[in-house]
């Protein structure tokens, strides 16, 4: 039997957080409405290097997080074989640059459980044939063969489509959307053009928005959100399948044999006008086209068909900020980097939270209220925490 009056549930931004969010929403059951500024995945996810992973020393409760969340894409996989296209879990290849080992990074994974195994350069060019084994580094490299890609906006559109079949309301172009609070709890939203509208529930996912969105509510998050870009590629023969992961580029396949390159050099790279906006030096983008083709087998001639810049969210001590807004009634939020590895499962969590009011324990980690004694100390604030790169 449907409820008659299902809590009414107003998500803003429609990247794959909010998207994920909806639909999990929706198909729980709830009455959602989905607003955002521009086109659905116009934001961080539309330019994102959306490799899967697990990967790195990171908290224990970040590297749970981010398991069940390639959990969630396995589970993607089965329910829709068609996503084929654009999720894969062809494996990824990480190693060191010069004077830098990735053994310890090889052990770590390995202590804790996770898919890794060493290769040498003649395994490399065995197991991973689209990579140029000779560009890998001497000691070897290390093969995740569990890990893999997304490519958002296919997945986004395909959240959109099940949350709009399980009655969801989507509006797209909708400016710039702020919280109506109101004594203390948020009654809705107000769209751009100052039409409000009227809600129960209300989760902010406006990715590298989020921080100033709160801090206008009077509730400062620790923000580490750089300014980033990737390069992508006209598509290259043969197909790459491999995630790779080298001192110089990241690089992950798209459904139609293009590339995404981006590197944390390209990134400090960038020009920021007092304006915000971003100006991407044209070395940059040969320096990452030319480092491509080096570790790619055969050495392709890779050309740039477009960049994409913007805000990569981070929150300011790295991990995930998901869930109910102290001090403000009925606001949820999600902001994090990792959100293509995330997207399916803080959406899941996030829906369950608001749909059955019980806290999801997986998510206390990774709570506003842990900057509450920073917050006391008047800590908190862009560049309260050191940044985190990709
Ligand atoms: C270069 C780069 C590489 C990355 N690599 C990886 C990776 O390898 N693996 C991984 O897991 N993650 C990676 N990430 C992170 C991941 O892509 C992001 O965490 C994720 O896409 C964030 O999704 P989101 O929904 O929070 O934000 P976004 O995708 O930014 O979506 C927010 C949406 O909100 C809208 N919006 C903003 N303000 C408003 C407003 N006021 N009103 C209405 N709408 C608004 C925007 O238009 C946008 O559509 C990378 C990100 C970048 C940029």
């Amino acid at each position: 039997m449907t409820n008659p009056h299902p809590v009414h549930v107003i998500v803003i931004g429609a990247g794959i957080l909010g998207t994920s969010t909806a639909a999990h929403l929706a198909r729980a059951g709830a009455r959602v409405t989905l607003v955002t500024s521009g086109k659905p995945a116009d934001g961080a996810s539309g330019r994102s290097i959306a490799w899967l992973n697990s990967s790195g020393a990171r908290s224990t409760e970040y590297r749970y997080l981010r398991l069940i969340g390639l959990d969630r894409y396995r589970t993607w996989r089965e329910r829709h074989p068609e996503s084929d296209a654009y999720l894969r879990f062809d494996g990824a290849l990480k190693w060191g640059g010069e004077n830098e080992s990735f053994r310890d990074t090889f052990a770590y994974e390995r202590a804790g459980g996770y898919d890794a195994v060493w290769l040498d350069r003649e395994q490399v060019a065995e197991l991973t044939p689209d990579v140029n084994a000779d560009a890998v580094a001497e000691e070897g490299a290390i093969y995740n063969r569990g890990e893999g890609w997304v490519n958002l906006p296919d997945l986004i559109a395909a959240l959109l489509a099940e949350a709009v079949a399980d009655g969801a309301r989507v509006i797209e172009n909708a400016g710039d959307v702020r919280v109506d609070v109101r004594d203390g709890a948020a009654v809705g939203v107000i769209l751009g053009d100052g039409t409000p509208l009227a809600a129960d529930r209300v989760v902010l996912a406006t990715g590298g928005h989020v921080p100033g969105q709160l801090a206008a509510l009077g509730v400062p998050v620790p923000d580490a959100t750089p300014s980033a870009f990737v390069v992508i590629t006209e598509p290259v023969e043969p197909r790459v399948r491999t995630v790779l992961n080298t001192p110089n580029v990241a690089v992950r396949p798209m459904p139609d044999g293009r590339l995404v390159l981006d590197a944390d050099w390209a990134e400090k790279s960038i020009v920021v006008e007092d304006d915000g906006s971003i100006t991407v030096p044209d070395a940059s983008v040969e320096g990452l086209l030319a480092e491509a083709s080096r570790v790619l087998a055969g050495h392709p001639t890779l050309t740039a068909e477009r960049v994409a810049a913007g805000l990569k969210p981070i929150p300011g001590d790295g991990e995930p900020v998901v869930g109910v807004v102290p001090g403000i009634g009925g606001l949820s939020v999600l902001f994090t980097h990792s959100g293509a590895t995330l997207g399916l499962i803080l959406g899941e969590l996030i829906a369950e939270e608001i749909v059955t009011g019980a806290p999801s324990p997986v998510l206390d980690a990774f709570r506003l209220d842990r900057f509450e004694a920073d917050r006391e100390l008047g800590e908190v604030g862009i560049g309260a925490w050191a940044p985190v790169t990709q």
